[in-house]
């Protein structure tokens, strides 16, 4: 059999612990003896990150805007432990929001949907894929304890020094304030994300905010959407059969409970923060979300929405025969293959990314699974095997 030729390498991140195991796995079982892989290498495990004053991990955020897609390993965002255990020059920063601030981009999370792991809610018959702006808001806040009776302004002095000033609230005793800000900018690239993604996808696109609340806040996130559909999205939409879709966010928490999904649901930062572990959790496993970074320079970068999974590691390194569940790193490297297929015109590799995904479904609708999917799945002919095997068994259908 000839191997798939690719004519434009993808952007390889590497990373860490048993994830960066699972990496090399599907490399050498699932990807390498039918695709001549072409790939721009970059290692962002911790030890080389740190090695290169953590340079490589902007690297391989240039090389993704040169090249248009990459596929990323789970790696370590460093905390105090991790810096001692590594012997960090640095508290370096997360990987993915230095990734992120380069590209400038909106995450898209979505289930891997399969039969027999079915949602906690029973209606829910296709993915929800849950879109979070991921800048500003309460995560960029200023905040002060009050002490004791005063007043509190809210206070901005333009360039030219004009000042509008409006009263917080005239404590009477202690209490607390809390300043927060978000950018025309990045509200209107988020917009512009989520809009380009439900056309590719072909899916609705539902978005919430409290601006009956928030008069001037969340509803100038309202109107940025409004807007940017009706100048530049609304003829495309109809064309596509798809439907853009406003709605306050506590009907919007409301009415998901009651589809059966199939829809890209953008929510601001906090909302995203919180129905995405919502989301995911109802949907059955974390090992089972992916994720991928639409930049509005029209890069694509795909990963799976779990981390490292560092217990299974240590008990790897003990010499555990690991058991952690790669689909959602597999469908990570399909994803991208299917990316870099449809934009150099390689049916066979889009095709190649296609069957992949098809192996690894009817894997487990056959039965075969990895332990965290045994425990959950309602069919009852299940065999839990270890990682080696539940490739053995991928690679066997592929
Ligand atoms: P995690 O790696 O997501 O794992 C948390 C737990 O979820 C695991 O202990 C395991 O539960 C289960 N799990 C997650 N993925 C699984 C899989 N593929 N197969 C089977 N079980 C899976 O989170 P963490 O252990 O809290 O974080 C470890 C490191 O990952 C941290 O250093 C963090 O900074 C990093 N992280 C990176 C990213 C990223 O790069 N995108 C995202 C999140 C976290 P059981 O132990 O019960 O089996
Ligand atoms: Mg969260």
């Amino acid at each position: 059999m000839s191997k798939i030729q690719m004519s434009v390498p993808i952007v390889e991140m590497d990373g860490d612990e048993m994830t960066r195991i699972l990496w090399q796995m599907i490399k050498d079982e699932l990807i390498l003896p039918y695709v001549d892989l072409k790939t721009e290498y970059y290692d962002l495990g911790l030890k080389h990150r740190n090695e290169t004053d953590d340079e490589v991990t902007k690297e391989s955020a240039l090389a993704t805007l040169k090249y248009g897609v990459a596929v990323k390993c789970a790696t370590i965002t460093p905390n105090a432990a991790r810096v001692k255990e590594y012997n960090l020059k640095e508290m370096w920063k997360s990987p993915n929001g230095t990734i992120r601030s380069i590209l400038d981009g909106t995450v898209f999370r979505a289930p891997i949907v399969v039969k027999g792991i079915d949602p906690v809610v029973s209606c829910w018959k296709k993915p929800i894929t849950l879109a979070r702006h991921a800048y500003g808001d309460v995560y960029k806040n200023v905040e002060i304890k009050v002490p004791g009776a005063g007043k509190a302004e809210l206070v901005f002095t333009a360039e030219d020094g004009t000042v509008t000033k409006e009263v917080i609230h005239e404590f009477k005793g202690p209490g607390i304030i809390q300043g927060i800000h978000n950018t025309t900018a990045s509200i209107e690239s988020f917009a512009h994300a989520c809009f380009d993604y439900a056309l590719e996808t072909k899916q609705d696109l539902w978005f919430a905010t409290k601006d009956t609340i928030s008069k001037k806040y969340d509803h100038t996130f309202k109107d940025i959407f409004a807007d940017l559909y009706e100048q530049e999205y609304k003829e495309r939409f109809e064309k596509a059969g798809i439907e853009y879709f406003y709605t306050l966010i506590d009907d919007a928490v409301a009415r998901v409970m009651k589809t059966e999904g199939g829809f890209i649901w953008a929510c601001k930062n906090y909302d995203g923060d919180v129905m995405s572990d919502m989301v995911s959790s109802a949907f059955g496993s974390l090992s089972m979300m992916t994720s991928v970074l639409v930049s509005p320079k029209g890069v694509f970068e795909y990963e799976a929405a779990h981390g490292t999974v560092q217990k299974h590691y240590y008990r790897y390194l003990e010499g555990e025969e690991p058991k952690t569940n790669p689909v959602a790193t597999i469908f990570a490297w399909s994803g991208a293959f299917k990316k870099r297929g449809e934009l150099d015109g390689n049916k066979e590799l889009t095709a190649f990314g296609e069957r992949l995904e098809k192996a690894v479904i009817d894997t487990i609708e056959s039965g075969i699974m990895t332990p965290d999917l045994t425990r959950i799945c309602s069919n009852k002919d299940v065999k839990a095997v270890n990682t080696k095997e539940f490739f053995a068994a991928i690679r066997s259908r592929l």
